[in-house]
């Protein structure tokens, strides 16, 4: 089946799918983009990432390209033309084209790009056998909270950790804390079973499925504490997790090689990841 993608207006084969040489995202990074997952078809929590893709843009003042709700058809249109089940749509809205300059141009029109494809979201063998995380310097700008398309040290540390056979790269930062993975909120537990995950200032980027799994975690009647955590505090804590709209909760079994408590999945991981899989298919 063909894959078919959406660009600013037109419904186009994903071969020929394109923007402008001009178009400042591609020049400056001068865009921000979402990803949902689409469970079973139905969308995983569709309006959080909608409100978060409004706030990203609100901070670089970048126009709406349609209204929320019009939107929300052109996601399902989209969706709908690719036939696909489970996977991912991607948003991307950037400033549109315009003679190179870095000032914002007088007269643009915003460019959404909407693409969609096929993906095993939260693959339970991931679950099942837990994943490798190496740390990384976090050498990102300082407002990771946007989710902006400006994602070259997220690429070089995600490079780095497949280079060393590792699932997600940690980013740390000046004071030795852990900021968050290149495309994951990082989360630990502690031996007093606390979950513990960094606040969400302009630090990290306030993930979605970090906000469910806090809905999950106050069902459940567990601890949630929101502060940086250390390495070292990682390295001996009794669980590591992620977070992310792909991969849903992934336990973190080794950070830079060392085992997390005795290195396999811990039980608490595994329970968020049942939770918040009951959650996704409650959306479908
Ligand atoms: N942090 C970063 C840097 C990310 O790119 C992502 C993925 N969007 C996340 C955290 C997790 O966010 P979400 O749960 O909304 O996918």
């Amino acid at each position: 089946m063909s894959r078919i993608a959406y660009v600013n207006g037109r419904y186009l084969p994903h071969r020929l799918a394109r923007v402008h040489v001009e178009d400042r995202g591609f020049q400056f990074a001068d865009a921000v983009y979402e990803v949902i997952a689409i469970r079973r078809g139905a969308f995983v929590d569709e309006d959080r990432h909608l409100a978060r893709l409004t706030r990203s843009r609100g901070v670089l003042a970048l126009a709406a390209p349609m209204s929320e709700a019009a939107l929300k058809l052109v996601i399902r249109e989209t969706v709908r033309r690719n036939r696909v089940g489970d996977g991912i749509v991607y948003l991307q809205l950037s400033r549109g084209a315009a003679p190179r300059d870095f000032a914002f141009p007088a007269h643009t029109r915003p460019s959404l790009v909407i693409t969609v494809r096929h993906m095993r979201i939260a693959d339970p063998r991931l679950v099942a056998e837990g994943i490798a995380v190496i740390t990384v310097p976090d050498q990102r700008w300082k407002r990771p909270d946007v989710k902006s398309v400006s994602l070259l040290p997220n690429v070089l540390a995600k490079q780095r950790a497949k280079e060393a056979g590792a699932y997600e790269a940690w980013q740390i930062d000046a004071q030795g804390n852990v900021s968050e993975g290149t495309s994951s909120n990082a989360w630990i537990v502690s031996a007093a079973d606390e979950v513990i995950t960094r606040q969400a200032d302009t630090s990290i980027l306030k993930g979605v499925t970090r906000m469910a799994v806090f809905d999950i975690l106050a069902r459940k009647g567990l601890r949630l504490v929101e502060r940086p955590f250390s390495v070292a505090e990682a390295m001996a804590a009794r669980e590591a997790m992620l977070t992310s709209a792909t991969n849903g909760v992934l336990p973190v079994v080794r950070i830079d090689g060392a085992p997390v408590g005795d290195g396999r999945p811990g039980p608490l991981a595994l329970s968020l990841a049942a939770a918040y899989r009951a959650f996704m298919d409650g959306e479908a």
